[in-house]
């Protein structure tokens, strides 16, 4: 029997820089959120072999592919004889600032414990999911959590509003490495609040989350990429609550009150050249 798993993607509510570690890693700390919006794994038992085919939104089936990365690692605890045909179907865009990639890592990983029957316990695939990268340790919790460290220590918050969220992704990528190599540490601007943030994603209010939105990083991009600053006010015009970057970029959303809402912007948005998805969060 086959198994079949969704991938979600994340926003940043928040992203703080605190500094820069000796080993070239940047601490950070952030509010990750789940959305709706997801790729899908297909998962079948397959002795010995690992064989990844992909589908949707163009991306590598090879070795880079995390996915592989993510089940070559659970392999080494499960044996050789242990293989899967794995199906990726990609809905997320790539490199835009939602952990497409990582969500895929954690996905493989939370899926092949089981087809491979191994019962590792969630703390044992969050060791593992750490080193696959840093947003693979909250893709793999899901939900609502802030995350410190490189990103790999996780508090869970109690489950968001279902709020909507519109997507806008510029055709082009954007390579972390490079906007933290853009950033000043010195220069910071202004700093989310992530106790202010908490308290309004307690509260469930929606304008008091959208006043708490900042990521250090969106300077950095709108330098290199111009363009998103007129994004950005196309989504406030259009009636998003509050708008904000993606991690680093490119994606910028907006937040509206419901799924609903957000459907009704994305469709009547027209920006030539971009993605534009409406989902909620989850
Ligand atoms: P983050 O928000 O975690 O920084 P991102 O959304 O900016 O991630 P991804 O879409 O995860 O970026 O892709 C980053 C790089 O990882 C791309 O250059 C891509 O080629 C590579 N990659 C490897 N495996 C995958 C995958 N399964 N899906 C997407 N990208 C992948």
């Amino acid at each position: 029997m086959g198994l079949r798993l969704n991938a979600h993607a994340k926003i940043n509510l928040t992203l703080d820089v605190l500094g820069r570690r000796p080993d070239g890693y940047h601490e950070v700390e952030m509010i990750m959120q789940s959305i709706g919006l997801h790729d899908t794994l297909e998962l079948e038992y397959k002795p010995k072999e690992i064989v990844l085919t992909v589908s949707g939104v163009p991306v590598t089936a090879g070795q880079d592919n995390l996915v592989l990365k993510a089940a070559r690692l659970l392999q080494q605890q499960a044996g050789p004889e242990a293989g899967a045909i794995i199906h990726l179907h990609k809905e997320i865009p790539v490199a835009a600032g939602l952990a497409g990639g990582s969500s895929d890592a954690a996905a493989a990983l939370r899926g092949l414990n089981r087809l491979w029957n191994l019962r590792l316990r969630e703390e044992q695939l969050m060791k593992l999911a750490a080193r696959l990268g840093a947003d693979v340790s909250f893709c793999l919790l899901g939900g609502t959590a802030i995350a410190r460290g490189v990103g790999e220590i996780l508090t869970p918050l109690p489950p968001a509003s279902r709020f909507g969220v519109v997507l806008v992704k510029p055709a082009f990528g954007v390579s972390t490495a490079e906007v933290y190599r853009g950033l000043d540490l010195a220069k910071l601007g202004r700093r989310p609040d992530t106790s202010a943030m908490t308290g309004a994603l307690q509260k469930g209010d929606l304008d008091l989350v959208a006043a708490n939105l900042c990521n250090v990083l969106e300077s950095v991009t709108l330098r290199l990429h111009p363009e998103l600053q007129a994004i950005k006010e196309r989504l406030q015009e259009a009636g998003c609550r509050g708008v904000l970057m993606s991690g680093s970029g490119p994606t910028i959303f907006g937040l509206t009150a419901d799924e609903k809402t957000a459907g009704e912007i994305a469709r009547r948005l027209n920006l030539p050249g971009c993605q534009v998805l409406a989902t909620g969060m989850v």
